[in-house]
């Protein structure tokens, strides 16, 4: 057992992907994905660093079911050609 720095599940406003974050003081986060600074809203999980880890990568397949992981690909809107 390494430590007990609980963590959190939390969800980017930006890219809506799901993360692992260590729970500080601050309710300032960076998504680490597009690096979108936020804040702390809602936990849609807590726990250790491995649990939170195993949940978010069930909540970004249950995601990624609808979408790809919009990991780094900054995908434009299309627009229809005028
Ligand atoms: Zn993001």
């Amino acid at each position: 057992m390494a430590s007990l720095q609980r963590s959190r599940v939390l969800r980017c406003c930006s890219c809506r992907l799901f993360q692992a974050h260590q729970v500080k003081k601050s309710v300032k986060w960076t998504c680490k994905a597009c690096g979108e600074k936020q804040s702390f809203l809602q936990a849609y999980g807590e726990g250790s660093g491995a649990d939170c880890r195993r949940h978010v990568q069930k909540l970004n397949l249950l995601q990624g079911q609808v979408s790809e992981l919009p990991l780094r690909k900054n995908r434009s809107p299309q627009r229809v050609a005028g």
